[in-house]
């Protein structure tokens, strides 16, 4: 066969749904030495990562642990270990990844009983006590904290209260807001909770943080069937991350050193510096982009820091736009999913790319490409307006 070309991605500026860019220095940890799974190294940088993860989640959970697979295996981790053939779930759906929860809820062989609301507002959590009130048992509740699809940040306590009132557990899901903005695993009675790596952690996709309450805990351990995954079998996955440390499957192990070094960088760094971080700049680039005519789309007061839901205006085209930011930018951004495809653009400021320069440099280019589509404002005006926002520091948002 001919042999293909060397490999040589482009150098991007990832400001889409995720990936995100990956700090350099988390780069250099994947091209460190391959130990083996069992290697004392490796056992220790295992300690030290759930001790991290403990940390980014603000839990005590013993069970916290990064499963081996992406964000989608997380999701799939928690309902497949808790529940079983018959059991009841209440799955609020609000945009594509409530949609995947009720899906797998399905799978697992559960009832399913959804909360729906429009795409990009919040669930209301009086309607999470009206679907629990037609429940006989529910098991479980699940949520997703920042809907990435649409930019709506779901706030937690009063759904985890009415969850456990009902006698279910809290299930949330935190791949989009984990380590952008708060996430307070214990505080918030989250039961179980799973992540991506991809986003505001800026590590490579290819492993899902996971932490389980011991109220979750003590469910898998009373499971009347086996979990139905062999693969994501927290009973089995345990062991090798306990004390017995017995074989299940292959560690990724230069993926792990990955996530140690972006875990070490967010501690360097400090929780609430960096969901400050997140937040100023969100703020710089929403003042900007109003300036050049452009609005959020999710509802307001509910607004997510690292995924910016951007209305498209009126004779835009989506797709010409997207294209000239990647091509002659070497900007991406994400396009608009289900009923919000064309109808919206999705700025991600996660991680590393939270930063002044991300949105500068978007607005710039952004700027240029809407003026040259018949959207054009005062040139400048966007980065004007940011960089005013930087300067006066923005509003304080309550999180
Ligand atoms: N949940 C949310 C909120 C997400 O944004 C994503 C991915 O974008 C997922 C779950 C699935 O994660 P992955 O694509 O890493 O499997």
């Amino acid at each position: 066969m001919t042999i293909p070309p060397a490999l040589e991605p482009p150098s991007r500026l990832l400001l889409g749904p995720g990936p995100s860019n990956v700090h350099p220095r988390v780069l250099r940890a994947l091209s460190t030495p391959v130990v083996g799974h069992l290697d004392p190294a490796y056992l220790t940088l295992m300690d030290e990562t759930r001790r991290m993860l403990q940390h980014v989640f603000q839990t005590t959970n013993a069970l916290t642990l990064p499963i081996s697979a992406t964000g989608s295996a997380g999701m799939e981790a928690c309902f497949v270990n808790l529940l079983e053939p018959g059991d009841e779930a209440v799955v609020c759906v609000n945009g594509v990844f409530g949609t995947r929860m009720a899906d797998i809820v399905g799978r697992c062989g559960a009832t399913l009983h959804t909360v729906e609301a429009p795409w990009g507002r919040i669930v209301d959590p009086a309607d999470v006590e009206a679907a629990l009130a037609k429940c006989r048992q529910p098991k479980l509740v699940a949520v997703v904290h920042a809907e990435t699809s649409t930019g709506a940040w779901q706030p937690l306590e009063e759904i985890g209260a009415l969850a456990h009132a009902a006698g279910a557990l809290f299930v949330v899901d935190t791949v989009t807001s984990l380590a952008g903005c708060p996430v307070r695993v214990d505080d918030w009675g989250i039961d179980a909770c799973y992540s991506g790596t991809q986003k505001c952690l800026s590590c490579p996709p290819a492993l899902a943080p996971l932490t389980f309450s011991e109220r979750a805990v003590e469910v898998l351990q009373r499971r009347r069937s086996k979990v139905q995954s062999w693969y994501l079998d927290l009973t089995m996955i345990t062991k090798y991350w306990g004390e017995e440390r017995v074989y299940h499957h292959t560690a990724p192990i230069s993926m792990s050193y990955a996530l140690y070094e972006a875990l070490r960088i967010v501690v360097e760094e400090g929780l609430a510096a960096r969901w400050d971080r997140h937040r100023r700049n969100h703020e710089a680039l929403a003042a900007g982009l109003e300036a050049i005519g452009l609005g959020l789309a999710a509802q307001e007061g509910h607004r997510l820091w690292q995924l910016n839901s951007v209305t498209i205006p009126d004779g835009v085209d989506d797709a010409a736009v997207r294209g000239r930011l990647l091509h002659e930018f070497g900007i991406e951004i994400g396009a608009g999913l289900g009923p919000l495809k064309g109808r919206t653009w999705r700025i991600g400021l996660m991680g590393e790319n939270s930063r002044p320069a991300s949105v500068l440099t978007l607005l710039e280019a952004l700027e240029r490409v809407l003026a040259d589509a018949g959207h054009g404002r005062a040139a400048g005006a966007g980065v004007a307006a940011a960089a005013a926002a930087y300067s006066t520091g923005a509003a304080n948002v309550e999180c």
